[in-house]
């Protein structure tokens, strides 16, 4: 197959180890920076062009989109959709993971385990949207954040009102969730490929932070989940329509809570803490289902 990753970095781990993974098993690759693409809309025959010239077809595309450039990166992806090449995840399924609060609302239509979560616009309601949230200590986040940026604890309701008031003066967009406290600074990282996970890490924080981001300095471990967790990764990816997803969960005291559905989930953390091959997984699912024609991905 000759299969395209597009990224913007061909030194990011991620990207390499799905170049050596696709090689290893006699495929062809290019990595194609996302900024660089540009298309012909109005085209009879939709087509893309890189660098002065049109590009050729592929058999698959890897996404490989970060956060600040998801626009742009998803009007490429759609594009190449348009076009009827195979995507591991689609467009559709990408802008909704990079939204926080649509995410929850798809999530919570299929009876999955979610924080109490509320959202609200005007500062009138700020009162009563915490007490919804059974009140402090509860959790303040942008919807738009990324690797524990823009996520605050506020210890009581005065805090929180604060806080909550500073963000809407800023128009900023969050939401209040209520304070998962029993999970004690630790997540679940569950790796989905297809509709299995196919390795998961326990990442614990930093002493003093409830944060349990990589980036916020936490710890990350190998760990057996449970079965309810494990099909509680599995239907969270469906829900959102993405094939490879990074489903993080919380060990709250009625069982697993959804925090976030990563659709470019970062591989160095997860396969350097479980010691799997999962950039080979992910391409042995390409070839499983990209050379079939094109099946969407489940309509959430
Ligand atoms: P980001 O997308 O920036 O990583 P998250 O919503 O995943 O933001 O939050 C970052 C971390 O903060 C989580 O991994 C978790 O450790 C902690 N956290 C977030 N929300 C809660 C909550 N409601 N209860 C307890 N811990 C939380
Ligand atoms: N299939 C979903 C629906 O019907 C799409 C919603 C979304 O992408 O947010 O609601």
């Amino acid at each position: 197959m000759h299969i395209a990753i597009l990224s913007r970095n061909r030194s990011l781990y991620s990207t390499k180890r799905l170049e050596e993974a696709a090689l290893e098993r006699g495929h062809t690759v290019r990595i194609i920076d996302t900024l660089r693409c540009y298309m012909n809309i109005a085209s009879h025959r939709p087509t893309i062009h890189y660098k002065g010239e049109e590009l050729e077809p592929f058999d698959a595309v890897i996404p490989r989109i970060g956060a600040s450039v998801t626009f742009y990166g998803c009007a490429v992806l759609r594009q190449f959709e348009m076009m009827g090449t195979y995507v591991l995840n689609d467009s559709v399924g990408i802008t909704r993971s990079r939204d926080k609060l649509r995410s929850l609302q798809l999530l919570s239509r299929k009876g999955l385990g979610l924080p109490v979560t509320g959202f609200a616009h005007s500062p009138d309601d700020i009162p009563d949207l915490i007490k919804m949230v059974k009140g402090a200590p509860l959790v303040i986040k942008l919807l738009e954040g990324t690797q524990g940026i823009g996520v605050v604890l506020a210890e009581t309701n005065q805090a929180a009102e604060s806080v909550i008031q500073a963000f809407m003066g800023m128009k900023a967009n969050i939401m209040v969730q209520e304070y998962i406290k029993e999970a004690k600074g630790a997540d679940l990282r569950c790796l989905v490929v297809g509709e299995k996970v196919v390795a998961a890490m326990k990442r614990q924080a930093a002493d003093g932070e409830f944060r349990s981001n990589l980036h916020r300095g936490g710890t990350a471990s190998s760990i057996r989940i449970t079965p309810e967790e494990r099909s509680t990764a599995i239907r969270a990816a469906k829900a959102m329509g993405l094939r490879v997803a990074g489903v993080d969960l919380l060990r709250a005291n009625h069982g697993p809570v959804i925090m976030e559905v990563n659709s470019s989930p970062g591989l160095q953390g997860i396969e350097t803490t479980t010691q799997r091959d999962i950039a080979g997984l992910i391409i042995e699912h390409i070839e499983k289902n990209a050379s079939h024609k094109q099946k969407a991905p489940p309509k959430p």
